[in-house]
């Protein structure tokens, strides 16, 4: 039997709850996950590529063994198309939230499948309780010194203090 692979790509500056989210209900579809973090140099990230690759690995590592789903964490800095035909994706995951997400989401359909027509875009929607949460509104959020606690997991929290000292 062949696997199925799953290819989720993101900025994840820094992984929510939201991202956690998606993540559980991808590992249902696929039997491989790939976790593609985006280099991403229009967004200036506030973590590093690494810093952003180590936080998402952290908190795979408990799902990976509960759901006996092979998870990986990788970086990339091509095109998102170039880097599913590597990994050999079937599907590319994405979450959708609002009706803001939708005008970019359907555009970025649009390219990809005119580059490769073969690999579907599967998109997801979060529990409602993980609907709202955005990485910059957590940003913001962090900048401000308020409590952060129910959007990102406990190691992230003690990362956006290190990055946002509330003093
Ligand atoms: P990008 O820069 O590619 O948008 P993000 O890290 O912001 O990267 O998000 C990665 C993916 O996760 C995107 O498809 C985004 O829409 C989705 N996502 C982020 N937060 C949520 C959420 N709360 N609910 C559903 N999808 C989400």
């Amino acid at each position: 039997m062949t696997k199925l692979v799953g290819i989720y790509p993101g900025t994840f500056d820094p992984l929510t709850l939201g991202h956690i989210d998606i993540i559980k209900r991808a590992i249902k579809l696929v039997d491989e996950l790939v976790i593609g973090v985006a280099v991403n140099a229009n967004k200036t990230p506030v973590f590093s590529l690494e810093e952003r690759v180590e936080m998402v690995s952290v908190e795979m590592s408990e799902i990976a063994q509960t759901s006996g789903v092979s998870i990986i964490v990788k970086p990339f800095d091509t095109l998102l198309m170039r880097f599913a035909e590597e990994v050999k994706a079937d599907i590319i995951i994405r979450g959708l939230r609002a009706v803001s997400d939708f005008e970019y989401e359907f555009q970025m359909v649009g390219m990809n499948a005119a580059l490769n027509d073969e690999i579907e875009t599967v998109f997801l929607m979060a529990g409602a309780r993980y609907q709202a949460i955005a990485s910059r509104l957590v940003k913001e959020v962090a900048r401000l010194g308020g409590n952060i606690s129910s959007f990102v997991p406990e190691n992230v929290v003690g990362k956006l203090l290190e990055k946002f000292p509330t003093v």
